[in-house]
This record gives C-alpha cells, structure tokens and sequence, in this order.
C-alpha cells in the first residue's frame, strides 16, 4: 500500500515538473507581444550555445521516455516531436510512468534536465549579440527580446561607458549582411545563428551548402549565407 502511494506520488511530481516546461519555453522565445513587433518573425539569435544545448538535452529525455511509454503501453506517438508536445504527452502518462520500474530514473531524469534548462534561461546575463556600436566599435550585447541596447565599452578602465543606444534589429541585419559571404567554421555559424554545429556540419557534408576544407586545420569553413537560406527554408517548412 505505502509502495502504491509512494510511486503514485512519483506520478504527480514528473506531472508538476513537466508544468514548469512551456513557462521556460515562454521565457526562451519571447513572443511578439512584449517585444516592439519590428522582425519579430525572423528567427531570434540564440541566447547561447549552452541554453540551446540544454533545450536539445531536455528534448532528447523527453523523447526517450516517451519513447518507452509507447512502445511498453502500446499507445499512440507524440503527436509531434517538440518539446511542448513531448512535455504534453508525458503529462498525459505521467501516472503510468511513476508506477514503471525505472520510474524513480524518469522522475530524476527529467527533473535534472528541466532545472538545467530553467537554471540557464533564469540568467540575467542571457543575451544575443547585437551588433558592433557605430561609434567606438565594440561589441554590443542586448537583453533577450529588447529592441535596444546600450553600448557599455569603456575606451580605458578609469573611463566613462561609450553609452551609444543600438538598434537591435538594426544591429543584427547589419551582422548578418556582411556575414553572408563570408566562410566560418561550423562552431563559429551555430555562435550567430540558430542552429547546431553539427547541423551545419552535417548539411557540409551532404552538399547542401557551399563550403570547403581550410588545409592548415582540416576543419571544415562553410558559407554563412547558405546557412541562413536552408534555415529560412527549413522554417518556411516547418511553419
Ligand atoms: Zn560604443
């Protein structure tokens, strides 16, 4: 009886944990509304490589365990491979999977790689780049989903911030402009764009991007504008 409480329970705390995933997925991909509208349906820069690590980690638990569910309760798949849609589906069986033998090892999984993600994205420092500041040159970095941000480059330690107010928007249209033709490396492209290296990596290898191998290093260095245009597609698609 205790046993049959005690993983009933365990049902109910994967469920509250799953609840907290389309509040961090607010948080990541800050909607139109609260942001000024100006390009708000071009794809964002990423926060961060780290943040969107987690996000695919966090995908990948949730996908194992949903795997399983199907496949031991011969139930329907997901109806779509997104984090919402995963989160959602494993709410729908949370019970069962509280009750399975590798229970405990779902409810601590999912746990870790939802607090991971929620630690990352809490961060006040999360931000995008946001272009080069016209005035001194440096590199200027804004708060996720704001429209403007302040240059705070000091010319010498005892001096006072540059101060100069960028465009965000502006910014990165100006980044992404001049990047087009130029050639990077895979790690550097998933650094401005949303997209993983070995995306990048993977799309080098199949020919569906321009690129070639740099003879120093044997890296390959791909061209940023085919990055952006197979990424435009592949949202066009998905949209
Ligand atoms: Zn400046």
């Amino acid at each position: 009886m205790i046993e049959d409480q005690h993983e009933r329970l365990r049902g109910h705390r994967i469920r509250m944990t799953l609840k907290r995933v389309p509040q961090i997925l607010d948080d990541l991909e800050p909607t139109p509304k609260r942001g000024g509208g100006a390009g708000s349906s071009e794809p964002l820069l990423p926060i961060s490589e780290t943040v969107l690590e987690a996000g695919s980690v966090l995908r990948n638990v949730l996908a194992s365990w949903a795997r399983i569910t199907m496949e031991e309760r011969h139930v329907p798949r997901p109806s779509r491979d997104t984090l919402p849609a995963l989160a959602a589906y494993l709410t729908y069986h949370s019970e069962w999977l509280g009750k399975h033998e590798a229970g405990e090892e779902a409810e601590d999984e999912i746990a870790d790689a939802v607090a991971n993600l929620e630690r990352l994205t809490d961060q006040p420092g999360a931000s995008v780049f946001a272009g080069k500041c016209p005035e001194c040159g440096g590199a200027v970095y804004a708060k996720e989903g704001r429209n403007a941000a302040t240059c705070s480059r000091k010319p010498s330690d005892d001096a006072e911030p540059c101060g100069t107010v960028i465009d965000v928007a502006l910014g990165r249209e100006q980044l992404l402009t001049q990047a087009v033709s130029m050639f990077a490396s895979a790690a550097d492209i998933a650094s401005i764009l949303p997209v993983k290296a070995s995306t990048v990596r993977k799309w080098g290898q199949r020919g569906h991007i321009g690129g070639y191998c740099d003879v120093e290093t044997r890296a390959g260095r791909w061209l940023i504008g085919d990055v952006m245009e197979r990424l435009n597609d592949t949202m066009t698609n998905a949209a």
